[in-house]
């Protein structure tokens, strides 16, 4: 497996297609692994000798002890991230942690206007977990958020809390209706606390990482996935970030530059939470391939919404982020299925598309045109070498590399690190 560095690792899907395992293995090869997007609410599992491990806010690096980073374009919850650093730490697995000054801080109140504000859209509510991500990266961008520069200093910390809290207290209140029982002190306690304990990792990502790329082997993981790019994936059920490749530049603080890009694409398609979805299966095949796939979510435990593999969200996928490479995982499970569909073009209307359109109405009533395959309904989670794929598994995978153009480097077929074919 020749890989080059710098890296960056992007899910091509609607995200959870094991982007975690993905950037563990790869570490083991990495220096420095740099997450730089998202909050707490994109959940990675990494399987190591059995255990599972569960992360929100940590890079996937933490196991192999490199350096980690959280950049700009990140939003921590701090008590999260401190419980995952305990996690780690009391299995004797030091967090060697760095965290940018610019970094945005989830604050109650994002909480309580995220919950508030699914409660008011109903029926048409984006199934956000209610851990104010977006609420605060809305205030990251419109200048009215607590950074972590401000956290780890109680001055600042006080200073901020007074401006803005009682605005959001009488929105929480007054516009919603909705009890908000907090005040500025407590919250200004309980969160210098947290200050106090992280402010030893802080230090300028965007500077050390402009030096690193160019000497070391630097590692990005992206959280989510390509249509849950804020823009780019299915608006408005996405989340607030951009999750294509080229964000890595400012979410990091970067200069443009090669960095090459492996798309992580699962032998099927899943997503969490409402939207349109033109391959879901509602059938026997999609129950079976959610309990043998596990797909409930990481952090929110919800079933995941199952169904065929996708190549028009995939090859979109490929425009937007310029994958060098790709990794298939979860082929394992596929192995439950007789035959096998994959999506090679949508049908709208009487136009035939092989991309997902970018207007979402048209997305939303697009019919899929399926190739079928035969399945191998065999257990192929030990496999580690290509030409012991069964038949059936090697035809899939090559239709699947040949139609997309990119080079397949990965095939994954178990949540194990070490159960991996590498090509
Ligand atoms: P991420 O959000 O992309 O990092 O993915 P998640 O960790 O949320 O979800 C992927 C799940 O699939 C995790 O529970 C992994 O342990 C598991 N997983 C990853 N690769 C494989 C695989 O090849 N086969 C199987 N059966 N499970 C896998
Ligand atoms: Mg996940």
């Amino acid at each position: 497996m020749n890989i080059k560095f710098p890296l960056i690792i992007v899910g091509s899907q609607w995200g959870d297609e094991g982007k975690g395992k993905v950037v563990d293995l790869l570490s083991d090869k990495a220096t420095h692994v740099v997450r730089y997007n998202g909050g707490n609410n994109a959940g990675h599992s990494v399987v190591l000798n059995g255990e599972k491990f569960k992360l929100s806010l940590l890079p996937s690096g933490v196991i192999h002890k490199r350096k980690l980073f959280l950049s700009q374009g990140v939003v921590i919850d701090p008590k999260i991230l401190l419980d995952e650093i305990h996690f780690f730490e009391n299995r004797k697995i030091r967090v060697n942690l760095m965290i940018d000054p610019r970094v945005n801080i989830v604050m109650p109140y994002h909480k309580a206007l995220d919950a508030a504000t699914e409660v008011w859209k109903g029926k048409k509510a984006t199934g956000s977990l209610h851990l104010g991500i977006g609420y605060c990266y809305e205030d990251k961008n419109n200048r009215f958020g607590v950074r972590f520069e401000d956290l780890i200093n109680p001055e600042s910390l006080k200073e901020r809390l007074e401006l803005i809290f009682p605005l959001k207290k009488l929105q929480i209140e007054k516009v919603y209706g909705q009890k908000f029982d907090s005040s500025i002190e407590k919250i200004y306690k309980e969160y210098a606390n947290y200050g106090k304990k992280l402010k030893k990792y802080l230090g300028d990502v965007s500077s050390v990482i402009s030096g690193e790329i160019k000497k070391g082997k630097v590692l990005f993981e992206g959280a989510h996935g390509t249509f849950l790019d804020g823009i780019f994936g299915t608006y408005p059920y996405t989340t607030a970030v951009y999750t294509v490749a080229g964000g890595v530049f400012p979410y990091v603080g970067l200069a443009p530059q090669k960095i090459y890009s492996m798309g992580i694409v699962k032998a099927y398609t899943t997503r969490v939470g409402n939207g349109p979805f033109p391959t879901e299966l509602f059938d026997q095949v999609g129950a079976k391939i959610r309990e043998v796939g596990g797909e409930f979510g990481t952090v929110s435990k919800r079933p995941r919404r199952c169904g065929w593999l996708d190549l028009c969200l995939v090859k979109t996928a490929i425009r937007l982020s310029g994958f060098d490479y790709l990794t298939i995982t979860k082929l394992d499970v596929l192995s439950v299925a007789d035959k096998i569909k994959v999506c090679v073009a949508y049908k709208i209307g009487g136009r035939s598309v092989k991309e997902v359109p970018a207007l979402m109405n048209d997305f939303a009533r697009c019919t899929p045109v399926y190739k079928e395959f035969r399945g191998w309904r065999r257990d192929i989670s030990k496999v580690k070498l290509f030409r012991d794929l069964p038949k059936e598994a090697q035809i899939y995978i090559k239709f699947v590399e040949k139609e997309l153009k990119v080079p397949v480097k990965i095939i994954s077929v178990s949540p194990e690190r070490t159960q991996n074919i590498l090509l």
